[in-house]
């Protein structure tokens, strides 16, 4: 994926359809359209997951909270989830959750647990991981010794974890692979229209380092905005005057420990009423715990631009993990935090009634706007496909009347792979096994550790031998960027030839996930900067304004 050979193809060019925003759904939605024969452009303002998709808490599940108010969807994303599992086996997998009912949460009690388990599976239907169980006090003890005592009952039932930016990422390379033509940093600064006020293309600006915010145009015979918890502010852009908001903005905060104390099952955190709170692997021995639901005003680019972690939702969030795991964790054992905004869909109307942040419904909506944009907002990233197929369902069908497209054609994505997913007879003995065999593969062809072929093969699959041959080529490549984490040199070079990396913060935080573990990748930061400037051929100033730039939007947890 060659950024300039993109740009190319975008800029003064003429699409079928048009995506602004690079996030999941935005992917998803280039993906769907470029395998239906739709011309299609993507244009992304910062990086390819770099809004909401790439902080979320990480979990492909079906949403054991939202059985409450939306059922419906619950199992929408059973479905989903289970698809995601099959579609890209190397970047998720299943995962055991543990939900110990207690006392003091009378919504999850001895009486509820069992309806609330059983109607999870229920909603699933065939779609199912696993059924749920039960464990004894003893038996949960001895998975998470540092359990609670006292729990009434123990549940356990199957949703999985992801890497949510590589995923978006294999999802954007799929949609390359079947013709788009995509761009990150390429901001939409405004639209074209026709006489009528009717959007026809945007205008968008290159804020790659070293692009000189260059201005390029764009035209389509259908524009669609997939710009997550910043809708409000790019549908403004048509000029057709104040419109009702259609996002809810929601923030969520999420803490980082190395604490290998769960024996990789994930825990549920039940708080009272239908709010839950999740302690999920993550990452070998790495636990993310979040998040909270509470409202965040959008007023333009920059509240987005850096979602503050603040000091009382670090207190809040360690005195819920006392509930479950009492004396575990500590402010000194947080390695990262990050918070991220949920697009959650407004209810429309002056009579729509008021709901609590996490009340509020996380269903999709697909609407236009008087100026004929197409937009799409709300949902899960579990749901993307889905969410992806309907509104390229009404697309297609729009264009075919208009006789700008041949009849719609129907959607495949359900039965295809994301890129870089190995075949399923690739690996007849379970995925786990294809990545053991394709690591032993690596290690004998380029000599580099067990534990660094592992992470290739994880995080790269079906890719993972190109990486390779780079460290093999070259030994300097080989080297570990930190001494105990398994990413290497190499992984710089094929982000910015292969993954359209171009800013520090692109390879530290959502090529890999240095960004989330120890020192939040502070401490490898210089080094991946001065690979990345003999690569892309930056100065002293600009390498030393990417490392200021990534640390500005860290957040340090005050301790
Ligand atoms: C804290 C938190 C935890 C979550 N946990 C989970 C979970 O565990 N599992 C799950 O399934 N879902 C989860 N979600 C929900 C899920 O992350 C979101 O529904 C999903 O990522 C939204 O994707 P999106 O593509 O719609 O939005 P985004 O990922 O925000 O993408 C929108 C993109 O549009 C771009 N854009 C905006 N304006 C412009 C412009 N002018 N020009 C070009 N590009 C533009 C932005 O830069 C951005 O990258 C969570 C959400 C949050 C906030």
């Amino acid at each position: 994926m060659n950024r300039t050979d993109h740009l190319a193809r975008i800029s003064g060019r003429h699409f079928q359809v048009l995506v602004i925003g690079g996030g999941i759904t935005g992917a998803g939605i280039a993906w769907d359209c470029a395998l239906r024969g739709l011309t299609v452009a993507l244009l992304e303002r910062s990086d390819f997951g770099a809004g909401t998709s790439g902080v979320s808490s990480k979990m492909v599940h079906a949403g054991l909270r939202y059985m409450v108010n939306d059922p419906g969807l619950v199992s929408e994303a059973a479905v989903e989830r289970q698809r995601m599992f099959w579609a890209c086996p190397h970047l998720t997998r299943p995962v055991e959750f543990l939900l110990p009912a207690y006392p003091d949460t009378p919504e999850y009690n001895a009486e509820t647990l069992p309806q609330i388990l059983a109607r999870y599976d229920r909603l699933a239907g065939d779609a199912l991981t696993a059924a749920h169980g039960w464990l004894s006090d003893e038996q949960a003890h001895r998975l998470v010794p540092g359990l609670r005592s006292g729990a009434l009952r123990v549940g356990s039932y199957w949703d999985g974890v992801m890497d949510d930016s590589r995923v978006t990422l294999a999802v954007i390379r799929s949609a390359v692979k079947h013709g788009a033509a995509v761009a990150n940093h390429a901001e939409v600064t405004s639209f074209l229209t026709d006489g009528k006020g009717r959007v026809r293309g945007a205008r968008f600006r290159d804020r790659a380092p070293g692009a000189g915010r260059a201005e390029h145009e764009v035209t389509a015979d259908a524009v669609v905005s997939a710009a997550g918890p910043y809708t409000d502010l790019l549908l403004a852009l048509d000029g057709a005057g104040p419109q009702e908001p259609a996002i809810r903005p929601s923030k969520g905060m999420h803490l980082v420990f190395r604490k290998p104390i769960t024996s990789g099952r994930a825990l549920v955190i039940p708080i009272g009423g239908n709010v839950l709170y999740f302690l999920v692997p993550w990452y070998r021995d790495y636990l993310i715990m979040g998040t909270t639901d509470t409202d965040y005003p959008v007023r333009d680019y920059s509240a987005l631009d850096r979602i503050p972690v603040l000091e009382e939702e670090i207190r809040y969030n360690l005195q819920l993990l006392q509930r479950v795991l009492p004396g575990c964790f500590r402010a000194e054992d947080i390695l990262a935090c990050y918070s991220g905004v949920r697009p959650l869909v407004r209810p429309q109307g002056a009579s729509a009634p008021k709901q609590s942040e996490s009340d509020t419904s996380r269903t999709h909506r697909i609407w236009r706007t008087d100026s004929g944009i197409w937009a799409i907002a709300g949902g899960k990233f579990t749901t993307f496909r889905l969410m992806a197929e309907q509104l390229t369902d009404q697309v297609a069908a729009d264009l075919a009347a208009r006789g700008l497209a041949r009849g719609p054609s129907a959607c495949t994505t359900a039965e295809r792979r994301y890129f870089g997913a190995p075949e399923r007879h690739e690996y007849p003995d379970g995925i786990g096994s294809w990545i053991r065999d394709t690591a032993a593969q690596l290690q004998r062809r380029t000599g580099l550790d067990e534990e660094c072929c592992r992470h290739l093969a994880e995080a790269y699959g079906t890719e993972a031998g190109k990486v390779a041959e780079l460290a093999r080529s070259d030994p300097r490549l080989g080297e570990r960027l930190a001494s105990d984490r398994p990413f290497i040199r190499a992984e710089i070079l094929y982000a910015v030839r292969e993954e359209m990396c171009v800013t520090l913060a692109d390879f530290l935080s959502r090529r890999s996930p240095l960004r989330f573990l120890d020192h939040q990748g502070m401490d490898v930061a210089r080094k991946a900067a001065s690979q990345m400037a003999g690569f892309l051929g930056w100065d002293e100033a600009e390498l030393n304004a990417q490392i200021e730039s990534y640390e500005g939007g860290l957040s340090w947890v005050p301790v």
